[in-house]
């Protein structure tokens, strides 16, 4: 909801080289979750997260604490084209949060696409994720929740999960696939995954069938 007045508060995003996002985050604490200032933070996190990305780390907010908010609504799946959801298994997640999260693989199949942070703006790369993942922690009452998840929203647990624990996906990227948001938009996304390595990675296109490669 827009007043036209003023937008929602949000909360400034760190970038790459915030000290805040290349080093662990502590645990939160049962009573600390129940606090005043960490109930209004993940209401932030919320405010922050909504129309721009799919999921957010306290630490891209300057916090280092093990909390993870989540949503994937289906107004951001419109904008991707049916085929390609369907291969990166994409489907609408429901808003959550996440405490202390603790990631287990249930199946290491890597699946390769392009992704994205907001604390590396204006830049995509492909990265291998496990295809399926276990994720057990806390709500935000401090009741434990797990879920299992397959496909994009298995993708979105390792890179937030990732983040609490110093990293970010340029560690787990291949490199040469490193392109600006706006060339991936263009150009790399759109293309079968295979084809985007190939021409990132300097390889030659295969012969044609039927000619000398030679
Ligand atoms: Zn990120």
């Amino acid at each position: 909801m827009h007043d036209g007045v003023e937008g929602p508060l949000r909360l400034r995003i760190e970038q790459v080289g915030a000290e805040v996002l290349h080093r662990p985050a502590r645990a939160v604490a049962t009573d600390e979750l129940a606090s005043a200032d960490v109930q209004r933070l993940i209401d932030l996190m919320f405010a922050t997260l909504a129309g721009t990305g799919v999921g957010l780390a306290a630490p891209q907010v300057g916090v280092g604490l093990q909390i993870v908010v989540i949503e994937d609504p289906p107004d951001f799946q419109a904008a991707v084209p049916p085929d390609l959801l369907r291969l990166q298994e994409r489907e609408p997640v429901a808003p959550h949060v996440l405490i202390n999260p603790i990631l287990e693989t249930v199946d290491p199949t890597p699946a390769e696409f392009f992704e994205g942070c907001l604390s590396v703006d204006g830049y995509r790369a492909i990265v291998p994720r496990a295809r399926r993942v276990r994720v057990r922690g806390l709500d935000r009452d401090g009741q434990p929740v797990e879920r299992e998840a397959s496909g994009w929203y298995a993708r979105i647990l390792q890179h937030e999960v990732d983040h609490l624990a110093g990293r970010l996906y340029l560690e787990r990227m291949l490199p040469r696939t490193f392109v600006s948001a706006a060339s991936a938009a263009q150009t790399w996304t759109g293309l079968p995954i295979d084809e985007a390595k190939r021409r990132l990675g300097g390889r030659a296109a295969p012969a044609p069938r039927g000619r000398s490669s030679r």
